[in-house]
């Protein structure tokens, strides 16, 4: 049976690594019809708009989206494409495994961490006071009321709200993640020592959420020693969960451990939609070079497969990648150290031999 999903290019890279990413999918046995649409610097090009109706109603429809990076241009409306994408889909939690694989030089072998990131609120969720705006010096003056230091009239100010609702969602699907993945632990990461009311709360509700899932073990982090101990010591680490503004951090040294930005994919998750796309952004500098490395968004759609049900074609798809970075001979410079003396390969070729391994 065909199955249809949403395909979101993107800018930058995104139309490279998408299109490898869709090549190799479509030739990993399964029916799949896609449906092209576009968000970002791109849609605003053709289509006038950064986030149109039709991008969305396509994921409301199909339920499922491949999306490449996107650029927010800046004084165009939004804030982040993605921030706003986010929200009108009530995509809550990003889920980002960062696992080592042989083949792709980094520090460390045998890390296999998931980042579950909080999607919709925290800083993040763009409440924002410019420095020297009238609606900020009433901000400033109506805090001044209500706390007992006042902030300088030249500030500038975004708010931070962590929800009770929010937090509890996120961290319940963290623990029913780490459940339906045989993952042993799940540790929240927080500075409630200092943010009692924002990660404080976020720590409360873990604790308690905790509680309710005795056969996962639960420990809990400062997020700024958390950093420090997984550079040194990344394999105590197993199921992360964190507010959005940590997560969207974390996530990006997480994939450092484990080989750089061009390995790590990602789920944005909803009560009904699902967008997949890789944790890396528009990667200006390498754009429209064929130099970008497809890995992340070839297993972003690998965890699509898996989402809508198809284990086995996501297996074949992950086994070809497997053998394709242990040989070595067709992967992009990213992912060799520096003087290995191995061929590099582009965007297309890792994509040609990867479909070449499903054959
Ligand atoms: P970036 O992830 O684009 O780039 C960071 C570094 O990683 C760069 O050196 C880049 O060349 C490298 N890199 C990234 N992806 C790679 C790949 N597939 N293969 C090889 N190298 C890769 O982050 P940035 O520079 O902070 O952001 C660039 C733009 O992307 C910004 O406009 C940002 O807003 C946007 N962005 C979008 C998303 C998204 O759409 N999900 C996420 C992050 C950033």
């Amino acid at each position: 049976m065909t199955r249809r999903v949403t395909l979101i290019p993107g800018d930058g890279i995104g139309p490279e690594v998408t299109a490898a990413a869709r090549r190799v999918l479509d030739a990993c046995g399964i029916e799949l019809q896609w449906d092209v649409v576009s968000a970002g610097a791109t849609a605003l090009e053709g289509e006038g708009s950064l986030l149109p109706e039709s991008t969305l109603a396509s994921i409301r429809r199909n339920g499922e989206a491949l999306k490449g990076p996107v650029t927010t241009p800046v004084g165009k409306g939004f804030r982040s494409v993605n921030v706003a994408l986010r929200k009108e889909l009530g995509l809550y939690a990003a889920v980002r495994p960062c696992r080592s694989r042989p083949g792709v030089s980094s520090r460390y072998e045998g890390v296999d961490i998931v980042v579950v990131r909080e999607n919709t609120e925290d800083l993040y969720a763009g409440i924002e006071f410019e420095k020297g705006a009238p609606s900020t010096a009433d901000v400033i003056r109506v805090l001044s009321q209500h706390t007992k230091q006042g902030l300088a009239a030249d500030s500038g100010i975004s708010i931070k709200a962590i929800s009770e609702t929010a937090s509890r969602k996120v961290v319940t699907f963290a623990f029913d993640y780490a459940r339906a993945n045989d993952r042993r632990k799940v540790t929240a990461v927080h500075k409630a020592n200092i943010m009692k009311s924002t990660d404080g709360l976020f720590l409360e509700v873990a604790r308690e959420v905790a509680g309710t899932y005795p056969d996962i073990e639960f420990d809990d982090w400062i997020v700024d020693a958390l950093c420090a101990d997984l550079v040194q010591r990344p394999h105590d680490f197993d199921v992360l969960v964190l507010p959005n503004l940590y997560g969207d951090i974390v996530s990006d040294l997480c994939a450092g451990l484990v080989g750089g930005m061009g390995v790590a994919p990602g789920a944005n998750v909803g009560e009904s939609a699902t967008v997949f796309e890789p944790v890396h952004g528009s990667a200006p500098s390498i754009a429209g070079q064929n130099k970008a490395n497809p890995m992340a968004a070839i297993l972003s759609g690998v965890m699509m497969l898996r989402h809508i049900g198809e284990r086995i074609a996501a297996d074949r798809v992950e086994a070809a990648l497997s053998e394709v970075l242990i040989e070595g001979e067709s992967t992009t410079a990213d992912l060799h150290s520096g003087g290995d003396g191995a061929r590099i390969a582009g965007t297309s070729e890792m994509a040609d031999a990867i479909i070449a391994k499903l054959r």
